[in-house]
C-alpha cells in the first residue's frame, strides 16, 4: 500500500483550483464564511437568486396580481415537474410538484396496491427511511397485505439477488430508496426493476437522496414510479414541496389515493363526482404551496444549469478525496467506513462510524463544522458537489482528528 502523506491541505488547494464547479459556490448565499457546512444533504444551502424570486412573487405576483396570477401559478406544479424530469431521465408530463415525501409514498403506494388489488404483499429494506417504512406499514395493516423486510449489507446496501429471492406472484410492490440515506449505496435500479416486473409488480424508487447529486435514468431502467426530496441536492428550502413520476402509460391506469379538486379533470366545474384529470395533474391534491414552489424553482435551475454529469463527476471526487483522508487521519483513530468503498457504489455523502459519534458531532459543530449524526453511531457528511469544496472536506477531517485527540487526552 502506498504511503500516504499527513497533510492533505495541498491536494484540497489543487482539486479546488482545478474543480470546474468551484465558481457555482458563488450561486449560494455562505452567510459566515468560517462554517464547513456538510449537511447539503438534509438541507440544501439558500440560493442567492431565491431571494430575489421570493420577493418577486410576493410582491409582484401576489401582492399586485392578486388571484389573477393563478393563471401562471396553477401550471407551475407540471412547469418545475418537467424541468425535474430532465435531471432523472424522464419525459415531460411524468413528473408534478406536490405535497411532502411521505405523502407522496402514500398517495403512489395507494395507487399501486389498488392496481394490484388480490396481491397481499409488499417488499420493502429495513434499512429504508423511517418514513417510507411507516407508510408502508399502515397501508398494509388497512389492506390486509403484508411487509416482506430485506435485510441488506447495511453498509453495501440491498442487493437485486435478495430482492429476487423475495418476489413471487402475491407481491404487489417492490420499493426502495436509490440511494440509501444513511450508507449512501447505490441500489441497482435496473435490475431490481426488472425483477419486479418479471413478477407483475410494480416498483417504486425514492430518489430523495439521488436527485441533483448523480444521474438517474427512470426511462431507462423503465421504473413505473418514483417519489423525491427537492429540499437536499436541489436546494428548493426547508419543507419545499416534493415531486413525484408516474410512468405515462400508466397515468390513466391508476387511481389517484388522494382525490383532490387540483386533480380533478375540470377543477372548475365543482363536479358532484370526482373525475380524475388524465394525465400527472391527477396526482395533485390541493391548492400548490405558490412561495415554496418560487424558491424550488430557481434551485432546480441551479442544478440544470451546472449539468448533472458535472456534478456527479464532482461528487465522486470530494467522496474520493474524503475516503483517502479518512484512511490517512482518522482510521487510525478507530473511525470506520460506514459506506462502500468504492465511489461508483455511493451517493453524495458518506456515513463515518464510531463509538461516541454523538460526542463528535457536538465536538465538531464547536469548531464551527456541520455534520448530520445518525442514530446509533453514525457521522454523516454531505458533500453537496454544487456548494462544497475540498477544502471543507479537509477542515472537518482534520476537526475530527482533532477532537478525537483531544478524547483520548493528547
Ligand atoms: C429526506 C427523505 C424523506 C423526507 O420526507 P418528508 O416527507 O419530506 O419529510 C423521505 N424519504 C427519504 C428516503 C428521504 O431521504
Amino acid at each position: 500500500m502506498e504511503l500516504l502523506p499527513e497533510d492533505l491541505s495541498d491536494e484540497a488547494a489543487r482539486l479546488d483550483g482545478e474543480d470546474p464547479l468551484a465558481h457555482c459556490r458563488d450561486w449560494f448565499v455562505f452567510d459566515d464564511p468560517a462554517v464547513v457546512y456538510l449537511d447539503g444533504n438534509s438541507l440544501g444551502r439558500l440560493p442567492r437568486r431565491t431571494l430575489a424570486a421570493l420577493n418577486d412573487t410576493v410582491t409582484g405576483d401576489w401582492g399586485r396580481g392578486l388571484i389573477h396570477s393563478w393563471e401562471h401559478w396553477m401550471h407551475w406544479p407540471t412547469e418545475v415537474g418537467d424541468r425535474i424530469a430532465a435531471l432523472i431521465g424522464a419525459a415531460p408530463g411524468d413528473v408534478v410538484v406536490s405535497d411532502s415525501t411521505t405523502v407522496n409514498l402514500f398517495k403512489l403506494m395507494g395507487s399501486a396496491i389498488e392496481a394490484r388489488r388480490g396481491r397481499s404483499a409488499i417488499v420493502m429494506s429495513r434499512t429504508d427511511f423511517p418514513t417510507n417504512r411507516y407508510i408502508a406499514d399502515e397501508l398494509a395493516y388497512v389492506n390486509g397485505m403484508t411487509i416482506r423486510w430485506i435485510d441488506g449489507d447495511p453498509v453495501t446496501g440491498v442487493r437485486a439477488d435478495e430482492v429476487l429471492a423475495a418476489l413471487d406472484a402475491d407481491v404487489a410492490f417492490v420499493a426502495l430508496s436509490h440511494v440509501e440515506y444513511r450508507s449512501g449505496a447505490i441500489l441497482e435500479m435496473a435490475a431490481i426493476t426488472a425483477a419486479a416486473h418479471g413478477i407483475g409488480a410494480l416498483a417504486l424508487w425514492d430518489l430523495s437522496h439521488s436527485v441533483g447529486s448523480l444521474g438517474v435514468d427512470l426511462a431507462t431502467c423503465n421504473v413505473d414510479l418514483a417519489v423525491g426530496c427537492t429540499y437536499k441536492y436541489l436546494n428548493g428550502g426547508p419543507g419545499a414541496p416534493a415531486f413525484l413520476y408516474v410512468r405515462s402509460d400508466l397515468q390513466a391506469e391508476l387511481e389517484p389515493s388522494i382525490p383532490g379538486w387540483i386533480g380533478a379533470a375540470d377543477i372548475f366545474a365543482m363536479a358532484a363526482d370526482y373525475e380524475p384529470a388524465p394525465g400527472i395533474r391527477r396526482f395533485l391534491t390541493g391548492t400548490p404551496s405558490v412561495l415554496a414552489l418560487a424558491a424550488v424553482r430557481v434551485g432546480v435551475s441551479a442544478v440544470a444549469d451546472a449539468g448533472v454529469p458535472a456534478i456527479r463527476a464532482k461528487g465522486v471526487a470530494l467522496g474520493e478525496f474524503l475516503v483517502r483522508a479518512h484512511e490517512a487521519q482518522l482510521a487510525p483513530r478507530g473511525v470506520m467506513l460506514g459506506s462502500p468503498e468504492s465511489s461508483v457504489a455511493r451517493g453524495s455523502h458518506v456515513s463515518l462510524r464510531h463509538p461516541r459519534a454523538l460526542e463528535l458531532c457536538d465536538a465538531l459543530r464547536q469548531r464551527s463544522v456541520i455534520v448530520d449524526f445518525r442514530n446509533p453511531d453514525s457521522i454523516r457528511i454531505g458533500m453537496s458537489p454544487l456548494t462544497t469544496s475540498f477544502a471543507d472536506v479537509w477542515r472537518a477531517v482534520e476537526a475530527m482528528r482533532d477532537a478525537l485527540g483531544d478524547a483520548r487526552g493528547n
